[in-house]
This record gives structure tokens, sequence and C-alpha cells, in this order.
């Protein structure tokens, strides 16, 4: 079957095999399946063992028996999968198994899980973690659009993480191949993640349809949720959220923004540009400052040598006091970066979270706790954990009830 489907993809046709009842059976006569690694709707999938090579690899299992529309969806499904195959931020599908009841697709095995777990175990990344990320999300993202292909899905549950936490796209189910200048206009993805266009698309009659730009505004929803955990636009009432996306309406006012450097910020904001026609591309954004900055690093080499320059009138023993004392004085001010900020009892008593290292515990313990209600998808409940104000209905109630 893999020699089949590799001859397939060589030949570029469309996937359109006819239902095989031993299908099932040669999937577990050539694969082991073990434990669930995730589930979709129709979907669940195992990691599973070639038991010729001993190589893993995760099978998605569809159960094709519940809705007729899965067949083509899923034949959907593989023809992008081989579209967009040949990139290494991108999920390789190894071997493709269909009986009139399952269908069974073999995928590389991402064993670090998606992203989004990823996300839920460390809280928030780091400037740095989030700048590696991002740029495999852009690059494969880049990828698919050369490709043709818009996923309409992107959002951390979709982001695999191979051994060395190297990105893979993967969750194709939504994506679609587009003809030339062609728009779309149905409503599909995750409400978190929907670009405000998607949205007007279907309120609005006049609303000329959606392209790939959908895909970039995704991209900066989850960067935002990358370094501060939780999403831009979360409101607890739906309709509030979707009117904030397509008014574009969020900020950088939450305490864990203050530690962040404007490059992230101004990358944000030209991702998050509600006029597609004025959003950043994806090759801007590649090229944008948030990319291209590196940690300064002054070699101890370079200072020595600088030292030498300014000291060429000195004696030689003058000259490597001074050099010592210089290298000293430059360690200390590179040490400073990274020296926390000196702790104020009062602000600790007061405001604890407005300090980074109280901030850090607070969120992690919150997430240890509760981790497991934040459900995926729409990251609401992820948002929730990280309100620290409270809520105005509640404060309404509360005062009544004193009043009685
Ligand atoms: P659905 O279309 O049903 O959402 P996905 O393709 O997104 O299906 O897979 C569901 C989940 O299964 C993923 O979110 C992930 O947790 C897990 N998963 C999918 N593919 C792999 C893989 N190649 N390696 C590891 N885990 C995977
Ligand atoms: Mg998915």
């Amino acid at each position: 079957m893999t020699v089949k489907l590799r001859e397939n993809m060589a030949k570029e046709e469309e996937y359109d095999k006819l239902p095989d009842k031993d299908a099932a059976k040669e999937f577990y006569a050539k694969y082991e399946p073990k434990e669930i690694l995730g589930r979709g709707i129709s979907s669940t999938v195992r990691r599973c063992i070639e038991k010729e090579t001993g190589i893993e690899y995760a099978a998605k299992i569809i159960d094709l028996s519940n809705d007729d529309s899965s067949v083509d969806a899923t034949r959907q499904e593989i023809n992008i999968l081989r579209v967009v195959a040949g990139h290494p931020y991108i999920i390789e599908l190894q071997d493709i198994f269909e009986s009139s009841t399952f269908m069974f697709l073999v995928f590389e095995l991402c064993k670090h899980g998606e992203l989004f777990d990823y996300l839920t175990s460390v809280v928030t990344l780091s400037e740095k973690k989030t700048r590696y990320i991002m740029r495999q999300v852009f690059e494969g993202v880049q990828h698919i659009h050369s490709r043709g292909v818009v996923h309409r899905d992107l959002k951390p549950e979709n982001i695999l993480l191979d051994d060395n936490l190297n990105v893979k796209i993967t969750d194709f189910g939504f994506a679609r191949k587009l003809e030339g200048s062609e728009l779309l206009h149905d409503l599909c993805g995750t409400p978190g993640y929907l670009a405000p266009e998607t949205l007007k698309t279907n309120m609005f009659e006049d609303a000329p349809g959606y392209s790939y730009e959908v895909d970039i505004w995704a991209c900066g929803v989850i960067m935002y949720t990358l370094l501060v955990g939780c999403p831009p636009f979360w409101h607890r009432k739906q309709m509030v959220m979707l009117r904030n996306i397509m008014e574009g309406k969020y900020s950088f006012s939450s305490p864990e923004w203050a530690d962040i450097s404007e490059s992230p910020k101004d990358l944000i904001r030209k991702l998050l540009v509600v006029d597609p026609k004025q959003r950043i591309t994806i090759d801007e954004a590649l090229r944008h400052e948030f990319f291209q900055s590196v940690i300064p690093t002054i070699g101890l080499e370079e200072t020595i040598n600088a030292v030498k320059l300014h000291t060429s009138g000195f004696d030689a023993r003058r000259k490597f006091k001074m050099a010592i004392l210089f290298v000293r004085a430059m360690v200390r001010i590179q040490r400073l970066r990274f020296t926390p900020e000196p702790l104020s009892l009062e602000a600790a008593r007061c405001d604890p979270y407005r300090i980074k290292l109280l901030r850090k515990i607070v969120d992690g313990c919150a997430f240890r706790v509760y981790g497991h209600w934040v459900k995926k998808g729409e990251g609401q409940n992820r948002a929730a954990l990280f309100e620290n104000s409270p809520k105005t209905d509640l404060k309404h109630i509360y005062l009544a009830n004193l009043s009685l």
C-alpha cells in the first residue's frame, strides 16, 4: 500500500480508491495498534508499530459508519495531504487503508504531541521559544499556500511537535485547494481563531469571501496565545468574542505583556489586522525584525580586542589589568539582564500578580490544579484561568445580597 501511495503521489492523481473489505485486515497485519494519542469528532488517533521494522507511527482511524460525508471528506483530506507533502514542517502521510467502514491514515509519529499540551505544561513560552516555533509555523504555512492550499484550522491543537520539538502542521480536514483567485464563503474553523472576513462572509450578503489571509490571522492568534498563555479575543459570552474578532479588539494590557519586548507586539499588531488586504503577508512576517533579532552577546575575545585597541599606549601589565576589569564589568552588565527584578514586600502583599516571579508561580499552580479544565478548541477555559479581576456581574449580585 505504501508503494502504491507513493506511485500515486508521483502521478499526482486524485485519491479515489474503491472500498476494500480486506483493508482493515491488511492494516492490522502490518501494524500493531497501541494507546490512543488523540481524538477528533469521528476519528481516533493511536500510536502503532510497524511489525516488520518496529518503527512507530500514528494511525488516524476514521469511522465511516456514522456519517456518509466522512468518506468524501477523508478523501479530500488525503488529496490535500499529498499536495502539501514533502516539507519538514508538514506532517507526512505514510500509508492509507480504506475499507467500507473504516479508513486508516498512517502518519509519521510526533512524540511530543500537540503544541497545545506543551503550552499547557509550561503555561507561557519565552520570546525565544515563540520565535523558534512561529518561524517554523510561518514557513510551513508559506509552503501550504505555495501549493494553492488554505488550511483554515490552524491552532495549537493542530500543530504537533516531533522528537526535537520541531513543528509539524497537521489536520487538513478543513483545508481547501483554491483555483486561481477563488474566494471561499463557508464558515469553518474554530471560533477563537476565525478571521474577521470569515465571520463577515457569513453575516453580510455583500461580503466578498475570504482566502489565504485567514491562516495569517490564525498565526497572529497563535503567537499571542503562546506568549501570554491566553487567547486575544476571549470573552465568556461567545457573541462578544465574535464581535471582538470582527472589530479586531484585543489588547496588550494584561500584566504578562509588561515583560514582553516591542518587536513581537509589533508583529502581532500587523498579523491581527481586520482588513485582509492590509494584513502582513507571510514573506513580510518572516522578514519582520522579530525573526531577525538575536540576543546580543559580547564575546570575550571581541571584548579583549576592544580593550587592546583602547589601551595601546599603556604598558603591558597595566593593559592586562585594565582588560580584566573591563571584562568583569561587561560580564556584570550582561548578567544584569538575567537578574530578577527586586522584590518589594508592599507590592507582593497588595498586587502579587504584578510581579513576574510570583505571577509565574500563581499561573503555574493554577494550571497544575485546574489544567484539566482547559478545553481544547477555543482556549476559553485557558483564558478563564488567567482572569484575576473580579467578574462584574458576580460582584453586582454579591453587593445586592449584602444590601438585603
Ligand atoms: P481531527 O481531524 O479529528 O481533529 P487530527 O488529525 O487533528 O484529527 O488528530 C487528532 C489528535 O490526534 C491531534 O490533535 C493529536 O493530539 C493526535 N495526533 C494526530 N496525529 C498525530 C501524530 N502524527 N503524532 C502524534 N499525535 C497525533
Ligand atoms: Mg484536529
